[in-house]
């Protein structure tokens, strides 16, 4: 072996994932790591990346013997910005209202932030990812909040100049860093504070809709500039991930680490940037734009570690392209790769679910093959996989849903039951080659390597073009001139049932 591959060998031996790296930086005191999100319409894939990368990193930590919190906290006091492409007119009124204080959209839930929540959690939970989940409406009512809002409406100039020195942008002379919720009107981004009563706990509001009123410090939220640091503090988070539009000079993270320091006399946390999933041909997802798959649907089509596995594989500062289609299964190929060799990114996908030893698209191709559980079973019995019927259930479900909904045309395929017409407009030449092959593979191993093999050697000897063959043999099956695999696929249908297809197509 050349020095320089043994150097390049012993280079991918040491290389360490990043969340690795980041445990290792952190080393040595108890760790908070928060994660977060505004639940104001449908969770999607994008969204993922926030938590997954806070799991990592909670794993890593834990995997080294520290002692690591997992926090995320959901933003459902924060007002309805617009109304979103999916509401209905009526949702107009309800611009400005806090989510948690808005009606379910569809009636289902206990409020308009539950409805998107819900399904996301339920989703984080198939995904392995369980941290403690506070929401914010609660956690302002509960007072949890209330020394921080004390403290900024105390200190309201320093902040404000803070922000226009970090942000360059001039604030109104009205400016406050606390948004009362009006008792009239319900809107929390049309008051404002007029004065306050830090004994009392109290602040006199006025709002848009004329009513002025005097309410509790808890009622009310902190303007999301301060609320970030006010919450490194109150929760004592000492490492977060989050989107690169909060790292933007300037921008939150860099007012964030101002006010936490000088206002809150807090240590900010470890910052961990990263960048957007793309979705193929549309660019960022993002639900106001409506771009969007959400996560509770994918994780129907693909299995939970290969989402993980997605995020684990890529450093946070890299975009992410995500395709639902075709490319999706190299990426489950990776992933099951992965698998086999047990590296780091496998590890921290792994959710101690049981998983086939079958590839993925085989099984993408067996349940196109037989109808149930137990046909898909006995297509991978043939195809030489002895399988749990466990793995094999949840995973072939998974490939039914993606067939539905994400697969391209070309994919899909139904085995015909009797032979299609189409195959009488063969050529004498071809028909004889299927019957050859017929013979050739009648006796001896049923093994797809060999059946593959035998294809060629018939092509060759009777001087035709392999495709013409290969053509033929998904003519007189699928009715269709492409298909899987040959030698795997015909394996996978059987003997007797491939012989006889095979005559009846070549006389
Ligand atoms: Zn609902
Ligand atoms: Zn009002």
């Amino acid at each position: 072996m050349h020095e320089a591959s043994l150097e390049e060998g012993r280079e991918s031996r040491m290389k360490i994932h990043w969340a690795d790296v980041i445990a290792e930086g952190l080393r040595g005191k108890p760790q908070v790591i928060s994660t977060g999100i505004t639940p104001s319409g449908p969770i999607h894939i994008g969204n993922m990346r926030e938590i997954l990368t806070g799991d990592a990193i909670f794993r890593a930590l834990r995997d080294i013997g520290e002692s690591v919190k997992f926090i995320y906290i959901a933003d459902d006091f924060d007002p309805l910005r617009k109304r979103y492409p999916f509401l209905p007119e009526s949702y107009e009124e309800y611009i400005g209202v806090p989510l948690s204080k808005i009606p379910d959209p569809e009636g289902c839930c206990e409020n308009y932030a539950e409805h998107f929540l819900t399904p996301f959690l339920d989703s984080m939970e198939e995904l392995g990812v369980t941290p403690e989940v506070f929401r914010a409406h609660e956690c302002y009512e509960r007072g949890l909040y209330l020394e921080a809002v004390k403290e900024a409406l105390k200190r309201r100039e320093e902040i404000a100049r803070i922000l226009e020195e970090v942000s360059k942008r001039k604030l109104p002379s009205s400016w406050s860093p606390f948004h009362p919720l009006c008792p009239k009107c319900g809107r929390i981004s049309t008051t404002s504070v007029v004065s306050f009563d830090a004994m009392r706990e109290t602040v006199e509001m006025r709002c848009e809709c004329g009513e002025e009123a005097t309410v509790s410090m808890k009622e009310g939220k902190l303007s999301w500039r301060v609320d970030w640091p006010a919450r490194w503090k109150i929760f004592g988070v000492t490492v977060e991930p989050f989107g690169k539009d909060h790292a933007t000079a300037g921008g939150s993270y860099d007012t964030g680490v101002r006010i936490s320091k000088e206002i809150f006399g807090y240590e900010p946390p470890y910052p961990v940037v990263y960048e957007w999933i793309m979705l193929k041909g549309q660019g960022a997802m993002s639900s106001s734009k409506g771009v969007v798959i959400e996560i509770s649907e994918m994780i129907k089509a693909i299995p939970e570690e290969v989402m993980r596995y997605m995020v684990m594989r890529v450093k946070p500062e890299k975009h992410i392209d995500f395709d639902p289609g075709l490319p999706i299964l190299a990426l489950v190929d990776e992933f099951e790769d992965a698998r086999k060799r047990n590296t780091r990114e496998y590890q921290l996908s792994d959710i101690g679910k049981k998983y086939p030893n079958a590839p993925f698209k085989h099984i993408v191709t067996a349940v196109q093959i037989a109808k149930d559980l137990d046909g898909v079973m006995e297509v991978l019995r043939r195809g030489g996989y002895e399988e749990d019927r466990e793995a094999v259930q949840r995973i072939a479900e998974k490939a039914r849903y993606w067939l539905k909904r994400f697969a391209p045309h070309d994919v899909k395929f139904e085995i015909q039951k009797s032979l299609p017409e189409s195959v009488k407009n063969l050529s004498p030449e071809v028909k004889k080659a299927l019957k050859i092959l017929a013979e050739r593979i009648k006796y001896g191993e049923w093994e797809a390597e060999r059946i593959h093999r035998e294809i060629y050697a018939v092509a060759e000897e009777l001087n035709i073009k392999a495709p013409k063959v290969f053509q033929a043999i998904y003519l007189s099956i699928l009715n269709k001139k492409s298909g899987p695999r040959a030698g795997w696929f015909l394996m996978s249908l059987g003997r007797e049932f491939v012989i006889k297809r095979l005559q009846e197509a070549s006389s």
